[in-house]
C-alpha cells in the first residue's frame, strides 16, 4: 500500500472530550510497543507481499494516542524499519513522514533525532492558547510550550507544521476565539487543523454536562466560530482544503488526503483501520488484546467488512464533498445546485460543484439531500 497508518495508542492521561482508543500509562512500554509493529508487518507481509511495496511508499503517518511519548529512539528504530520494509530512504524526503505530538515533549533533542529518522512533517496538538482552556481540557501543556515546541522543530529543521485548535468550547470557559487563532497564525504554521468540540459518550466532558456542571456546547457558537476561523485564515493567506484543514501553498496533508480520495492504505497496531480500496478492516483496539495476540502469533485484526458498490459509492460522495475538489455537477440534479447555490452553501463551476464554508456547516444534510434524490443508486 503507497500510506502507512501507525497507531500509537499511549497517553499520560485522558483529555476531557477524548474518546480515542489509548491506554493510559505512566511508564510506556516503547521496546514491546515498537517489537509488536513490527512482527504486525512482517505478518502482513507473509500474507500479502504486495501489501508492502517496495519502492512505493508516499507517505507514513504516526497517529495515536500521543507519539512523542514514545522515546526518541523508539521513534527513531520504528521508523528506520519501516522505511526500509518499503525500500524507502529517510534523508530523501520522497516520503511524508508526520508525527502527531504533544507539546510538552518537544525537546531540541526528540526533533533532531526524529528529523534525523525522517520525519519532516509535525501535527501539534496545540488545542488552545489559553491556560485555563488547557487546564479543563486536562492537556499537560501551558500555552508558552506551544511556540517552545515549533521553535525546537524548526531548529532541527521541520518547517511543515501543523497546529491542531479546537473551537466551540462552552461558554463559561469564556474561550476567547479569535485571540487563539491570531496567535496561533502569529507562529507561522504551514498547516492548521480546526475541530469542533464534540460530546462523546463515556468522557469526562459527557458527565460533567449530564449532572449540569458545564453546558453542552451551542450550534450557534459553533457556526460563529467556524465562519470566523474563515474570514481571520483566508486573510493570512490560508486556504481551507477541506472541512476542518486548511493551509499555506501546497502544505496540504497528503496522508490525508489519501483517505479523503479514497486511496488504499495500511494502518499497523492496535485500532488501526486497512483499507483496499473494496473492503475495510480494522486491529483489535485494546493495547493488551493487541499485544497478546501479536506475542501469540495470531493476526491482531478484529473484523472486516467488503463495502458493497453503493456503499463505496455514498463514501465517495461524503469525502469528496469534504475537500475543495468537491464533486461533478453532473453528479447533482440541477434543482439541487440551483436551491443550493441559492443559499450560498455550494461554488459551482463549468465542471464541479464545492462546498463555501456555510455548506461546509451543513455537510451531512447536503449528502443526505443528494442520497434522497436518488443519486446514489
Ligand atoms: S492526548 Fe490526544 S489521544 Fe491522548 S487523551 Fe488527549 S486527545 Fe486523546
Amino acid at each position: 500500500m503507497p500510506h502507512l497508518y501507525l497507531h500509537v495508542p499511549f497517553c499520560v492521561r485522558r483529555c476531557s472530550y477524548c474518546d480515542f482508543s489509548i491506554a493510559v500509562r505512566k511508564r510506556i512500554p516503547a521496546r514491546e510497543y515498537v517489537e509488536a509493529v513490527l512482527r504486525e508487518l512482517e505478518q502482513v507481509r507473509s500474507a500479502d507481499p504486495g501489501a508492502v511495496p517496495r519502492g512505493a511508499l508516499k507517505t507514513l503517518y504516526l497517529g495515536g494516542g500521543t507519539p512523542s511519548l514514545l522515546p526518541p529512539d523508539a521513534v527513531s528504530t520504528l521508523l528506520t524499519s519501516l522505511l526500509d520494509a518499503f525500500g524507502a530512504t529517510p534523508s530523501r524526503d520522497a516520503v511524508e513522514v508526520t508525527a502527531e505530538a504533544n507539546p510538552e515533549d518537544v525537546t531540541p533533542e526528540l526533533a533532531s533525532v526524529w528529523r534525523r529518522a525522517g520525519v519532516n512533517r509535525v501535527s501539534l496538538g496545540a488545542q488552545s492558547f489559553d491556560d485555563n482552556v488547557l487546564r479543563w481540557m486536562h492537556r499537560s501543556h501551558d500555552a508558552a510550550r506551544i511556540g517552545a515546541a515549533m521553535h525546537a522543530l524548526r531548529g532541527a529543521g521541520i518547517d511543515n507544521i501543523s497546529l491542531d485548535l479546537i473551537f466551540a468550547l462552552p461558554a463559561e470557559l469564556q474561550r476567547d476565539w479569535e485571540r487563539d487563532l491570531d496567535l496561533a497564525l502569529s507562529l507561522l504554521p504551514s498547516h492548521l487543523s480546526l475541530y469542533g468540540l464534540t460530546v462523546e459518550e463515556r468522557t469526562p466532558l459527557a458527565r460533567w454536562i449530564s449532572r449540569g456542571a458545564v453546558a453542552a456546547p451551542e450550534d450557534d457558537r459553533y457556526a460563529e466560530e467556524y465562519l470566523l476561523a474563515h474570514v481571520r485564515l483566508a486573510a493570512h493567506g490560508y486556504r481551507f482544503y477541506e472541512v476542518s484543514n486548511a493551509c499555506h501553498g501546497d502544505a496540504r496533508s497528503r496522508h490525508n488526503s489519501a483517505y479523503w480520495s479514497g486511496r488504499p492504505y495500511l494502518g499497523l497496531g492496535p485500532a488501526a483501520h486497512s483499507y483496499d480500496g473494496r473492503a475495510r478492516r480494522w486491529n483489535v483496539s485494546a493495547w493488551p488484546a493487541y499485544a497478546r495476540a501479536i506475542a501469540a502469533g495470531r493476526s491482531p485484526i478484529e473484523s472486516r467488512e467488503v463495502l458493497t458498490p453503493r456503499q463505496r459509492e455514498l463514501e465517495r460522495l461524503y469525502l469528496s464533498l469534504r475537500t475543495d475538489a468537491g464533486v461533478p455537477r453532473t453528479a447533482c440534479p440541477p434543482d439541487r445546485l440551483t436551491a443550493w447555490a441559492g443559499e450560498g452553501w455550494v461554488e459551482v463551476t463549468a465542471e464541479s460543484v464545492r462546498c463555501t464554508p456555510q455548506g461546509w456547516l451543513r455537510l451531512d444534510a447536503l449528502v443526505r439531500d443528494l442520497t434522497d434524490a436518488g443519486v446514489v443508486a
